[in-house]
């Protein structure tokens, strides 16, 4: 047994861990109010070896945002503008296909593309644009939309949600965002997102696109004006939804952006926090398979240190990130694929490229066993080579 476990006041509920026991919302509250980090976090590494092994995956995406125009003015928004904005953008299908085509070059297997609810493209206008995007590239996995966009397109479509979700399935959409989810709990929602939909109205959105056959990640927004309790009721409430569809591929927590903004609150979330809240939606959901620490909002550098906390993942490339970086984020735009193996590497795991699904596309062996490349031998288009020959 782990040092750490053994001297901690959490052992019971490592002894329920191994057991293969569901953790309470009590358990989950208390690991949340632990001071002993090491300890939480060598339970929730427990669970992420029982899962993925040594793994630790990434992939090759790009963002786009077609658009920041957006009919709604959540407070925690630093995103999106009004048409008299000066620094409101759109961008047309051809020039978002140009960028698809630009990142292409570049290996990307996702495009990843958000935007805010525009308020005069018609629904039409989106079904375009996933059909171009798979014209350009049938193998290209579509990640698009979150809950709240998919209710807009229903809305301008005049049709059922679920029929919104079969027809932007049919025209190339693979898998839906999960960003959005913010805090679940009312009180908490309306205060950083009056007016964005409800916490069932976001999960029925996934509810649907899963009974589908679709499959989605899902995120929680941390480190603004919610409680702990408000982190747990959050989980509970995705945990819940997970048991019913098993659609949810991953929880990327979100850790919150202060800057350009109207929530009182002037500092993103600790190191502390950011590690604690991996560890503990790892070790609760066990019902997920897997847990993304996304570096655009923790920097790489505690993305990397996460990779010991619970997470299994360190997202992707992203080449072009505007909605963290409009909230002050201070990390990069893009990270090089040489880069997240040589982070992956350095924490003793095993990289692997995924795809939109996390199932892995390239598996990267140590440097020093046959098959292994420095990260700076590894070009770009030989990983698209790799990628189209195996598609
Ligand atoms: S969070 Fe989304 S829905 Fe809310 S204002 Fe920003 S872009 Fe619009």
């Amino acid at each position: 047994m782990n040092f750490f476990i053994q001297r901690s006041e959490l052992r019971d509920i490592y002894d329920k861990v191994v057991a293969g026991e569901r953790i309470s919302d009590a358990d989950a509250l208390r690991l949340f109010e632990t001071k002993d980090l090491n300890a939480l976090g060598a339970i929730a590494d427990f669970v992420r070896a029982k899962k993925n092994g040594n793994r630790a995956s990434f992939i090759i995406n790009r963002y786009i945002n077609y658009s920041n125009y957006c009919i709604l003015s959540c407070e925690f928004c630093s995103f999106s503008r009004k048409k008299r904005d000066a620094d409101g953008f759109e961008l047309t299908i051809p020039q978002i296909v140009e960028k698809a085509r630009e990142a292409l070059k570049l290996g990307i297997t996702e495009l990843h593309i958000v935007g805010g609810l525009h308020p005069s493209l018609p629904f039409s206008h989106y079904v375009e644009m996933l059909k171009a995007l798979k014209t350009l590239d049938a193998r290209l996995q579509l990640k698009c939309f979150t809950a709240i966009e998919i209710l807009h397109l229903a809305w301008l479509a005049k049709k059922s949600v679920v029929e919104t979700l079969a027809e932007l399935k049919a025209a190339g959409l693979d898998s839906l965002t999960g960003g959005g989810a913010e805090i679940f709990r009312k009180e908490v929602r309306s205060a950083i997102a009056k007016g964005k939909e409800s916490a069932e109205e976001y999960l029925d959105v996934h509810r649907q696109w899963h009974q589908l056959g679709g499959r989605s990640t899902c995120t929680m927004l941390y480190g603004h004006v919610e409680s702990l309790a408000d982190r747990v009721d959050h989980l509970r409430q995705l945990r819940a939804l997970q048991d019913e569809t098993h659609g949810f591929t991953a929880l990327i927590p979100l850790a919150y952006q202060p800057e350009n903004n109207d929530i009182p609150v002037t500092t993103p979330p600790t190191g502390y926090d950011s590690l604690r809240t991996i560890a503990v939606s790892r070790i609760y959901l066990d019902n997920f398979p897997h847990i993304t620490a996304y570096w655009i909002g923790l920097g790489m550098k505690l993305a990397q240190v996460a990779l010991s906390y619970g997470a299994d993942d360190i997202h992707g490339t992203i080449i072009e990130e505007h909605i963290f970086h409009m909230a002050g984020a201070t990390s990069p735009q893009l990270q090089t694929e040489a880069d997240m193996i040589k982070a992956i590497r350095e924490t003793g795991r095993t990289p692997v490229q995924r795809n939109t699904f996390y199932e892995p596309i390239k598996i990267l062996p140590d440097i020093n066993q046959a098959g292994g490349e420095a990260p700076e031998n590894l070009a770009h288009s030989k990983v698209l080579e790799d990628n189209l020959a195996t598609a």
